[in-house]
């Protein structure tokens, strides 16, 4: 987690520089506000390293998700391919919005396959949200073209992949608009935000409205604005804006020093039988936040995590088991257990989502260890977890060998 491992007194100085207003609201309020815009900030700095041309700060990166899929027109009924490989808030933003989610396959990008999406092509297909996983990147390369001839709206959850990028294109600026998140756990933090990114001034517009309640942040008196669509309240606070604004910053350096740890960590574990680690869309974009490893098979990776535990290895996700980023584990989804009714459940699923047939998703979760790249890493730290790594590989390997 590379943010939250440099928080510190430039983060403060700007949370302080709210403070001191007392604005904590990111609109109006000009004459108190002695030009302090942090949310505006926080845009521009992501606008800055993704050289998208709009950019909108929320208040969660599952708020962008929802925002992106809403302003590029997907609603009630629209099918919606997604990953079974992912944070549940995609499969969440697609549900609440009365749309239907469509799982695919993935593959060892640990992202949405070309093959997956076309498989998976209904004459009510309407979109794709796609998944930058694991802070890489997809195959755009066999991606676009199935988009553009089929004609599907697509939208990057690129909640992992802020700062990750595709032969020079950032995640989220492939398709109508883009959401990273900046939560905790993510390679910059705000404590909890997100931002869409679009380079269609009409999406921009419509997400603006939508993110808060319709308004359309025309002129300096807020009660009297209009609304050109109905919205919801996903703004994000001045407070949140602001850390969120010095961590963005950091994400160059962050990015390197992981990328740098990364490398130190592949070349280490490389030599081991049975390694290998999991693909980039483009190996040059990669924003370096995890070490993606992959196992012969399921059993055997099963049996290197079960020897992780005994040895005493931590920083690592085995998503396979993962309650939150796996099909697997979604039971409430799979039983549609929800609060209240959602549209899917009225109009009826395009897929028995309890009897989903994606055999090679599985094989490549199944096989996958993820360790999670911190920025501050020492040599003799990396050195150490390496050899531990190695050792407990070699050990759950033996049976096999034997
Ligand atoms: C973290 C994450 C989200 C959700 O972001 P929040 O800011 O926590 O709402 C969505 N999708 C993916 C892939 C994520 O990793």
């Amino acid at each position: 987690m590379p943010g939250t491992e440099l928080f510190g007194a430039e983060e403060r100085k700007e949370i302080n520089d709210v403070l001191e207003t007392g604005i904590l609201f990111r609109y109006n309020h000009d004459a108190q506000r002695n030009n302090i815009w942090k949310a505006k900030d926080f845009e521009n700095e992501v606008k800055k390293i993704t050289g998208a041309k709009y950019a909108l700060a929320v208040s969660s990166g599952s708020a962008g998700i929802m925002a992106a899929l809403a302003a590029a027109g997907i609603g009630t009924g629209d099918e919606v391919i997604c990953p079974p490989f992912t944070y549940v808030a995609t499969i969440e933003a697609i549900l609440f919005l009365g749309a239907k989610p469509v799982f695919a396959e993935i593959e060892e990008t640990l992202c949405l396959s070309a093959a997956g999406i076309e498989a998976a092509l209904t004459p009510n297909t309407k979109a794709v949200c796609l998944v930058h996983m694991c802070g890489g990147n997809a195959d755009m390369d066999a991606i676009m073209p199935v988009i553009n001839k089929h004609k599907l709206v697509l939208v990057e959850d690129a909640g992992q992949a802020f700062a990750a990028s595709h032969k020079g294109t950032f995640t989220g600026l492939f398709g109508a608009a883009g959401s990273y998140s900046f939560d905790f756990f993510k390679i910059a933090t705000a404590g909890e935000g997100g931002v869409l990114v679009t380079n269609d001034e009409r999406i921009y517009k419509l997400a603006d409205n939508f993110c808060d309640h319709g308004h359309d942040h025309v002129g300096n008196n807020r009660g009297m604005e209009n609304h050109p669509v109905v919205g919801f309240n996903f703004r994000i606070s001045e407070l949140h804006a602001a850390v969120g604004a010095a961590q963005t910053r950091k994400v160059p350096a962050i990015r390197e020093n992981n990328l740098v740890n990364k490398k130190f960590l592949e070349n280490r574990l490389a030599a081991i039988p049975g390694v290998t680690f999991a693909k980039l869309g483009d190996p040059n974009g990669d924003s370096g936040t995890f070490l993606n490893l992959m196992l012969p098979d399921t059993e055997t990776a099963k049996r290197v995590v079960a020897t992780f535990n005994e040895e005493g290895v931590t920083g690592f996700n085995y998503w396979y088991t993962n309650m939150y980023h796996f099909i697997n584990q979604w039971e409430h989804i799979k039983e549609m257990r929800t609060a209240a009714k959602l549209a899917v459940e009225v109009l009826g699923a395009p897929q028995d989502y309890k009897n989903l047939h994606l055999p090679k998703s599985q094989e490549v979760v199944g096989r996958l260890i993820s360790f999670g790249i911190r920025c501050t890493w020492t040599e003799a730290q990396m050195t150490e977890l390496a050899d531990k790594v190695a050792a407990c590989i070699s050990k759950a390997m033996q049976p096999v060998n034997a």
